[in-house]
């Protein structure tokens, strides 16, 4: 049997000085050992979450002084705390709202109210883009000028959007200033008529030429900006020519919670396929709460949408619980063509009605 040594380094006799070969050792071994330590600790806190990686987004660590103080007002009403909280870094990954397919008995007794067959083309929903020309031309839209809170500038009186979203946007604008004291956005363009669609293609035909001038113009009559759902926002930027804004930045907050005030980023870059359009970070549209938040938690557009809750009839319809734990429900009405359609509405729940814009209706019916 082989006699086992053991190992020179600990052998110490304490009566005689130390040789510098074996404090030299001893030396190395307690380092190593600490190192080792200190990576098995660093690794346990790097999984339980307490340390950032360098990945992370920081804007919690560096929240403006502003920031800070806006979270901690207690004026603050409760609906604008909540989408604060919403808005922190990481809310966007946490949050996703589902669909989830109910039975029709979720919408109790029901009744019916009739629609034209042109009514498909009106309503917050409608989808306009290359294929579904608008047939909306400024029927309830009004300049924003006199209704538009302080937090944001716009280009002239003449920029107009839809009454019933004015609101909207100015809840949005006004939240975001409360949180950076940035005051530098401009509403650079509202409703736009179909007149005006007319000129501003041509110049872009004169431009670039016909082919790509469809990539950045629609065509006239197949421009959202004739629904007065739709906003570009610019940067106030004196002497500064086209837009500037590009939601980065402090921008990104806006960009980012747009869905929880009703809007969409409706051309997002990677769907270009889908939209038709390139990415416009700057060009915003209306469709309410839970479409928008829907939409933009799973990452799809308008279109995608309307092919999901097509699927979806009075008696399978959809639940969406939003961002604020409401919860709604979604379903798709072919339209008679050329004819009433009977639309199945609950007795006993606020609903609203909107046209595709191509083939029937979509009831939204708040369930609280
Ligand atoms: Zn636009």
């Amino acid at each position: 049997m082989k006699h086992i040594h053991m190992p020179k380094i600990l052998k110490i006799d304490f009566d005689k000085p130390i040789p510098f070969k074996q404090q030299f050792a001893i030396m190395c071994t307690v380092l190593i050992i600490s190192c080792m330590l200190f990576t098995v600790v660093y690794f346990q806190q790097l999984l339980s979450g307490n340390i950032a990686t360098a990945g992370e987004p920081e804007r919690a660590e560096s929240k403006p002084a502003v920031q800070a103080a806006a979270e901690e007002s207690s004026v603050s009403a409760p609906s604008q705390t909540s989408r604060e909280d919403e808005s922190k870094p990481g809310s966007a990954e946490s949050h996703v709202t589902d669909i989830k397919e109910v039975g029709s008995d979720v919408l109790g007794n029901m009744t019916s109210v009739s629609k034209t067959y042109d009514d498909i083309h009106q309503g917050k929903l409608i989808l306009v883009n290359k294929d579904y020309s608008c047939r909306l031309d400024g029927e309830n839209v009004k300049s924003i000028f006199e209704a538009k809170s302080d937090s944001y500038v716009v280009t002239d009186r003449n920029v107009s959007l839809d009454m019933s979203i004015i609101e909207n946007l100015n809840s949005m604008l006004d939240d975001f200033y409360s949180i950076y004291g940035e005051s530098d956005i401009m509403v650079a363009c509202g409703y736009r008529s179909y007149d005006t669609q007319v000129g501003l293609f041509n110049e872009e035909v004169e431009s670039v030429g016909a082919q790509e001038a469809e990539q950045w113009v629609a065509p006239p009559g197949y421009s959202e900006h004739q629904t007065g759902y739709v906003f570009d926002l610019n940067l106030n930027i004196r002497g500064s020519a086209g837009i500037d804004y590009s939601g980065e930045g402090n921008y990104s907050w806006i960009n980012e919670n747009c869905p929880d005030y009703g809007f969409i980023i409706r051309y997002p870059s990677g769907k270009e396929e889908i939209t038709g359009y390139s990415q416009e970070p700057w060009h915003f549209r209306y469709v309410g709460i839970p479409h928008s938040q829907y939409i933009s938690d799973n990452g799809i557009t308008l279109e995608e949408y309307f092919d999901i809750i097509s699927e979806h009839k009075s008696n399978n319809p959809v639940l969406i619980e939003d961002h604020s734990g409401c919860r709604w429900c979604v379903y798709y009405v072919e339209a008679v063509e050329y004819g009433e359609t009977n639309i199945p509405v609950p007795e006993n729940y606020e609903y609203e009605i909107s046209g595709d814009n191509y083939s029937g209706f979509i009831v939204t019916v708040k369930l609280g």
